[in-house]
């Protein structure tokens, strides 16, 4: 089978063509239909994050059909729908029982522990695998394993309340998913914050105000938009430590930022006024649980989550294609997603 691997740091990602992996007693073998490129895959091929060996068949956001099933696999039959929760965990150690399964003790990420989506097929654990309703496209159940499931997780983690406002920065895959999520949820105002024009104009589409930083400082704008209040809820979906205060400093009282994209950077909080004063709260938040994949796919199912073709782009499983895409997500526009369909 053809796989788009990783084989060394800082190069480009190379097609390679491999023996069909043979799946465990508990694995199945999918036959990718969709797999998403996403910004941490970027940062696999540059370095900034380390694939644990190399060389390495990226992926985490996949979609396909269960082609082969393990011997001891019961909840999924061959030839099903499948999408896939990225995190291959145990079940069985502390944080899988307390249903932080993200700390697995022996977790490790499909894409970047273990073989990923990259390829024509890819062997997957068992219990990983969510059948994905025929009312979901490939391409969207794949898009949805990452940036919808993290951006359900951080409205979780935000204890947003019905009513209540959001900031959102950020307008990519996440804040796309996390704009329709939170007014799905019943937050009141959500507001969008994003430099690029094209970004702003798909947030007012999909419900959001958008604000422009280019206008004043977004802070001061989200301030007066909700009459001094500011927003009960901030998500910080960039990972820029500018974007961080921001969305500390915009919280109403007792409001909560919940900080989603990666920096190694520090931001200033000033204590008294920003967090002490408003009992505000700063919250971490990293990847998703299996157990939100279920009301993800339910509210995707009822078409509370929706994709548009137009802010999709679909590749096929061409190396070249798949750095370009890699190469661009800076300076993506309209394109919420590069998605490989490997098989067309
Ligand atoms: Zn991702
Ligand atoms: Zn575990």
């Amino acid at each position: 089978m053809k796989a788009v691997r990783l084989m060394e740091v800082g190069q480009p990602l190379a097609l390679e063509v491999l023996p069909l992996p043979e799946p465990g007693p508990e694995d199945v073998l999918v036959r990718v239909a969709a797999a998403g490129i996403c910004h941490s895959d970027a940062h696999y091929r540059a370095g900034l994050s380390k694939t644990s060996s190399l060389p390495m068949t990226l992926g985490h956001e996949i979609a396909g059909v269960a082609e082969e099933i393990g011997a001891n696999v019961k909840h999924i039959a061959k030839g099903a729908r499948v999408c896939v929760h990225y995190m291959d965990t145990c079940g069985h150690c502390a944080c899988c029982f307390a249903g932080h399964e993200q700390f697995c003790e022996s977790g490790r990420m499909i894409g970047k522990h273990r073989d990923g989506g990259y390829a024509e097929f890819a062997r997957i654990p068992a219990r990983s695998l969510f059948v994905l309703p025929e009312e979901i496209p490939f391409v969207q159940g794949a898009i949805m394993m990452c940036s919808s499931a993290t951006s359900l997780h951080a409205l979780r983690k935000a204890r947003l309340q019905a009513g209540e406002s959001v900031a959102i920065f950020g307008f990519g895959g996440l804040g796309f998913s996390a704009a329709q999520l939170a007014q799905t949820l019943g937050a009141g105002d959500v507001f969008a914050v994003d430099i690029q024009p094209g970004k702003l104009r798909l947030a007012a589409q999909f419900g959001a105000i958008p604000i422009d930083p280019g206008q004043g400082d977004p802070v001061e704008q989200i301030q007066a938009a909700t009459r001094g209040r500011g927003a009960d809820v901030a998500l910080e979906l960039i990972g820029h430590p500018a974007t961080m205060d921001a969305a500390v400093r915009c919280l109403a009282r007792l409001g909560r930022a919940a900080l989603v994209g990666l920096s190694n950077a520090s931001f200033a909080v000033a204590p008294y006024q920003n967090v002490i004063n408003k009992e505000a709260e700063i919250i971490g938040v990293s990847d998703h649980l299996a157990s939100e994949i279920p009301l993800l796919l339910a509210l995707a199912r009822a078409g509370k989550l929706q994709f548009p073709s137009s802010v999709i782009r679909t590749i096929p499983l061409d190396a070249s294609l798949v750095n370009q895409s890699l190469d661009g997500l800076q300076t993506a526009t309209d394109i919420i997603r590069t998605v490989i369909e490997p098989w067309n």
